[in-house]
């Protein structure tokens, strides 16, 4: 992980996170109350009104509404697929293949697997061995490959990326499309917030005298802040997410660094994409998967993960 200064900024964000966890589902009501005042600045009180100024001012008002209310479409779409998606969870009784599948790369035999888990049942940890099949001694079952414990959910989630109060779930194989998507949008709601507010902004400062009550003023200014920090911050966010998408890590996993010399999931940057967004273009800016893709990709049901010798021999 590089620690250039976006990246370090969205670790802060991800601190911030794990602090609020207490809060629970206040936050979906505080995100709520976020979208709600920046709409009452952005279209009640400032846009709105300059629809009916004539010529170009309404023009450009027009425009900023049109762009506001899609965006935000999008991203309260967004926003609830990750709040109302499972993550993903370990089907009960579940087991890695150990057929003909992985036969020639991992020899197996079922006394060896049983053996195996009967070690990690034991408490001896043998992830170093081959094969390496992880357990989790808290939910008493076998770990499918890049699945992680919650300590907050309380269970095992697939492909664990991290556990966001924002969001009130965990953000794992099923939702992470999602919270991409989320990420995006509100990046670019708050970019358009700050920007069309800043006008608005500068005029505080200058010796001019603004139209409005105290009440739209200071909802404009409280606004104007907000949005500007919220953009920040989620850029970093953003960058530090398609670069994990770039390299295909989670979170964890590049947390953990796991992921040196050489990451076995890493199909390179295209590939990496699909394994995440789908390889039908129509649904990658949607919180949706094509029919077809969920049928094809065995990575959207987060249960297995090609990895590079796989596709090597394809
Ligand atoms: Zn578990
Ligand atoms: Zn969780």
């Amino acid at each position: 992980m590089h620690r250039s200064g976006p990246v370090v900024m969205a670790w802060n964000v991800f601190k911030f996170c794990t602090a609020l966890r207490a809060f629970g589902s206040l936050m979906i009501l505080l995100v709520l109350g976020i979208v709600g005042v920046s709409y009452y600045a952005v279209v009640v009180a400032n846009y709105g009104p300059a629809l009916g100024a004539g010529g170009i001012d309404s023009l450009l008002a027009l425009a900023v509404l049109i762009l506001f209310h899609v965006l935000l479409g999008l991203l309260l779409w967004s926003y609830f697929s990750v709040v109302f998606t499972d993550p993903g969870s370990v089907p009960p009784n579940w087991k890695p293949t150990i057929d003909e599948e992985i036969g020639e790369n991992a020899p197996l035999t079922n006394l060896d697997f049983s053996n195996h888990i009967l070690n990690l049942q034991q408490g001896h940890l043998a992830e170093t061995g081959n094969p390496t099949i992880r357990y989790c001694r808290k939910c008493n079952q076998l770990k499918p490959p890049r699945c992680h414990h919650c300590s907050v959910c309380g269970r095992c989630v697939l492909k664990m990326d991290h556990h966001c109060v924002w969001v009130v779930n965990c953000v794992g194989a099923l939702n992470y499309k999602f919270f991409l998507l989320f990420l995006f949008y509100t990046f670019l709601e708050t970019t358009l917030v700050t920007l069309s507010l800043f006008p608005h902004f500068i005029a505080f400062f200058k010796d001019v005298e603004i139209p409005g009550t105290p009440g739209t003023l200071a909802t404009t200014f409280l606004t104007f802040v907000l949005n500007l920090a919220f953009a920040l911050s989620v850029l970093g966010f953003l960058i530090m997410h398609v670069s994990l998408v770039a390299k295909n890590t989670t979170t964890i996993e590049a947390y953990e660094k796991k992921t040196t010399p050489r990451w076995k999931y890493d199909l390179g940057r295209k590939k990496n994409f699909e394994q995440v967004f789908g390889a039908d273009k129509r649904y990658w800016f949607i919180p949706l998967y094509s029919e077809e893709d969920l049928r094809r990709m065995p990575a959207l049901q987060g249960l297995e993960y090609p990895t590079k010798p796989d596709l090597d021999a394809q």
